[in-house]
């Protein structure tokens, strides 16, 4: 096991009615004039929007609004952000949304007290040391920005969709989480979120560091039991239980616990982001169709923890053939990805044709010459991770 750091200072706060606490929450972190950022209208239609806003009036928080945030968010928005913020003096950012509208929010946080462009960030070109703060009302469980320190942003000039990691500066101080408020969530937003919330952890999961059995069981629980309430929400979206568990897994999911002590690996979420850049697919369907691709390269470049994910997550009985064991794990979780309706070609995702020599020349551009390190990728390699996708 390696030496690490495990700091996750957000207050969640969760279960029924909870965002009727926003306003209190918001004057526990001394906020006094909030920016309330929200997507395309799911929050308004739900009468969320309109119930976080009396709890703000209740607890005498001043507040303003910015709408519009679209999936796969992009910089204009931000840099429209940080000019209302700015002008309106506003010392609290709110998101009420999912992953698109709380990377939108952190990305302003940062931005407002910073001189320069806050492009910067996401580009290396300067570390943020100091943010607006922030707290969040989520409505989908699937990024888990709710309890991470990173934002991932597309700048729409040039396609290039890249993300910031800080834990200090801009973790939330606090996640208001109402399971209830995920109902209206469209089955493929549900099984889109799942998917992302699994990919999570397999970018954790899969490592070369040895003993770290705790975080492998705690990887291995937690998708189990993902797998179990996702079969329950696709088919009953209004149980609560499901919901309850789907909510709390993507937390758990991404707020560290579950790479502590350990190398991680990313190199499938850095090969989607380049697809929902070039093609503004669903993140979670995109990793659907890519981390299938990712595990098949691996039965035959580096078996072992794929192996051990099938005998473990998907309850392939045990062989001295691992390839046959990690091949019948890949099979059974494609099963399960279709089953809550996911895409696992690019086909199946409606790319008929995609330009994979420009997704590998993107990547590797973007990334490095080198991604992953469960087996370190070059462009050979994700080429035909790539290719297998398109299979
Ligand atoms: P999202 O893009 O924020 O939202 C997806 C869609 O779901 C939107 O159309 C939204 O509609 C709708 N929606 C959300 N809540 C709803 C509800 N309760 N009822 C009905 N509709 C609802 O989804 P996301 O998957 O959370 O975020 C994806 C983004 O996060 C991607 O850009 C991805 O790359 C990024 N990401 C970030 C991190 C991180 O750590 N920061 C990690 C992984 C992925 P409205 O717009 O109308 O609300
Ligand atoms: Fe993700």
């Amino acid at each position: 096991m390696n030496n690490f750091i495990f700091y996750s200072p957000t207050e969640f706060v969760f279960g029924k009615e909870t965002e009727l606490q926003t306003g209190t929450l918001v004057k526990k972190y001394r906020g006094s004039k909030a920016l309330i950022v929200y997507g395309g209208g799911s929050v308004i239609r739900s009468g969320l929007l309109d119930r976080v806003k009396k709890s703000l009036d209740e607890a005498h928080i001043a507040h303003i609004e910015l709408g519009g945030v679209q999936p796969n968010p992009t910089d204009p928005k931000v840099y429209e952000g940080i000019e209302l913020g700015r002008r309106e003096n506003v010392d609290f950012l709110l998101p009420v949304g999912g992953g698109s509208v709380i990377d939108t929010a952190k990305a302003i946080a940062a931005g407002i007290p910073y001189q320069g462009d806050f492009w910067d960030f996401f580009t290396g070109k300067a570390i943020p040391q100091t943010a607006l703060r922030l707290g969040v009302v989520l409505t989908i469980p699937a990024a888990g920005s709710e309890g991470s320190g990173n934002s991932v942003i597309t700048k729409a000039d040039g396609l290039k969709k890249l993300s910031l990691r800080t834990p200090e500066v801009l973790r939330p101080a606090f996640a208001v989480m109402n399971p209830e408020v995920t109902y209206t969530l469209p089955a493929w937003q549900t099984a889109s979120g799942i998917t992302d919330m699994m990919a999570h952890i397999m970018e954790r999961y899969f490592t070369n560091t040895p003993d770290t059995e705790v975080t492998d069981r705690l990887c291995e629980g937690t998708l189990k039991a993902i797998i179990k309430e996702a079969r329950t929400v696709i088919k009953e979206p209004y149980n609560y239980g499901a919901r309850a568990n789907i909510m709390w897994a993507g937390t758990v999911a991404h707020n560290g616990i579950c790479g502590t002590g350990r190398e991680e690996d990313w190199a499938s979420h850095f090969m989607e982001h380049e697809m929902s850049a070039l093609y503004d697919v669903t993140h979670g369907a995109g990793l659907a169709v890519i981390f299938p691709a990712w595990l098949t390269y691996m039965a035959d470049h580096n078996v072992g923890k794929i192996a051990q994910f099938a005998e473990r997550v998907w309850d392939v009985p045990a062989s001295a053939d691992l390839k046959a064991v990690a091949l019948e794990g890949i099979a059974r979780f494609k099963t399960f990805l279709h089953e809550i309706g996911m895409p696992t070609t690019f086909g199946e995702l409606g790319i008929e044709h995609p330009d994979i020599g420009l997704l590998v020349a993107h990547l590797h551009e973007n990334k490095g010459e080198q991604i992953g390190s469960y087996v370190r990728l070059d462009r050979q390699a994700s080429r035909e991770i790539y290719e297998i996708a398109n299979r």
